[in-house]
């Protein structure tokens, strides 16, 4: 349908493979395979995180703030410029989601300034989005919410293997949360992981992810015990094996794909940079940081008709997106969720370029184009 996708996923005979070994022995559900992948996943994070496999990135965002005690009233802070998982967690748990404002036009993310500003005596938590894979300047937000006395949770649904300070995101909060969801840089079609270093927060996500019992049932068919106990409340959120076996040959390509898409975006930059009007977020790249290049947005100039353009590419095969909607325009939250200026405006002007692993440059080359000749033909209009 799509010359040029926005995403394409890197399955070949490893993943087929992988599933059907899994499908041959005969256990679906949460047995070696996720031990492994959650495993693997806590080594390549390092700093002594603990992993819990989970069915996807909002049912983990929703363990962290399970863990919270959040009571009507309470606030916790989200950024303006996600997905709409992060409101809807903290409105599920019946607290109030605060938006942080983007840092700047030219950078995206929450930073220590715009969280402050957002904080209040009934904050809880703040819950920080590495927007695109790129990572929010940590060490502020971290002093920050160890001043204020904030659970902080890192939602690196977008930064799967990015590095802040030569450390990996989703090990700088008390929690953290990954999507595996099928367009996401490791993907699994659903899954995702809650990560943190706390032992009694790792056990109680377990028991929160399926249905506070004491014993799994791969505990009973292995003949480990007979019966359990239920210590708390929860819910399934449990990973198949299918998707764990996916997740581990995923996992073991990332690097690879991850500096795939870096030279897929610094491509794209060094072009994009040449187009009048076109403004890229983190216009120099951040010092200290390496981005997971999760997606390719950028900032039309003020005046364009963003839906027309989306139309023009469409029309010769090249799909685009938006990241995101303006969550302070959805019905569900017009009336609660507002101050966020700067990120109204970029909601507004922001397009999403295709970007994916196996993305050729010449594909890069022909977006590019096609984009600067939409743009002309509406200057001239
Ligand atoms: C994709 C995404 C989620 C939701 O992930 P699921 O695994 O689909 O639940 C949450 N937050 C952000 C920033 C995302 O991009």
């Amino acid at each position: 349908m799509w010359r040029v996708p926005l995403f394409d996923l890197d399955f070949d005979s490893r993943e087929e493979d992988a599933v059907l070994a899994v499908l041959r022995r005969r256990w679906l559900t949460m047995g070696e395979e996720t031990q492994a992948f959650e495993q693997e996943f806590a080594a390549m994070l390092g700093q002594g995180a603990s992993c819990l496999a989970v069915s996807s990135c909002t049912a983990a965002l929703h363990a962290a703030m399970d863990q919270l005690g959040l009571r009507p009233g309470d606030e916790v802070v989200v950024p303006a410029l996600t997905f709409v998982a992060d409101a809807n967690v903290v409105a599920m748990c019946r607290a109030t989601p605060v938006l942080a404002d983007c840092a700047s036009p030219q950078d995206w993310n929450m930073n220590a300034r715009t969280i402050a500003r957002a904080v209040t005596s009934r904050t809880k938590a703040v819950l920080v989005v590495h927007y695109a894979g790129q990572p929010c300047d940590m060490d502020p937000i971290v002093a920050l919410c160890r001043e204020r006395g904030l659970v902080l949770v890192e939602d690196a649904a977008h930064a799967v293997g990015a590095t802040y300070r030569g450390r990996q995101c989703g090990t700088f909060g008390d929690m953290a949360c990954f999507s595996f969801f099928s367009n996401k840089n490791l993907s699994c079609g659903e899954g995702g992981m809650f990560v943190t270093r706390d032992p009694d927060r790792l056990a109680r996500a377990r028991l929160f992810r399926s249905h506070g019992m004491t014993s799994l049932t791969l505990d009973r068919h292995k003949g480990r015990v007979d019966s359990y106990d239920v210590l708390a409340p929860g819910l399934n959120y449990r990973m198949t094996e299918m998707s764990a076996a996916l997740g581990r040959v995923q996992l073991a390509k990332l690097e690879g794909n991850n500096a795939r898409r870096e030279r897929l975006a610094a491509a794209y930059a060094t072009q994009l940079d040449a187009m009048p009007g076109v403004v890229r977020p983190w216009p120099g790249g951040v010092a200290g940081c390496r981005s997971a290049c999760h997606i390719m947005p950028v900032l039309l100039p003020k005046r364009v008709d963003r839906a027309a353009l989306m139309a023009g590419l469409r029309g010769q095969g090249i799909q685009s997106s938006i990241h995101y909607p303006d969550m302070q325009q959805f019905t569900a939250y017009k009336d609660l969720l507002r101050g966020a200026p700067v990120a109204a405006e970029i909601c507004a002007r922001e397009l999403t370029l295709p970007l994916f692993p196996s993305m050729s440059m010449e594909m890069v080359h022909e977006v590019v184009a096609l984009l600067r000749a939409l743009l002309r033909q509406q200057e001239c209009k």
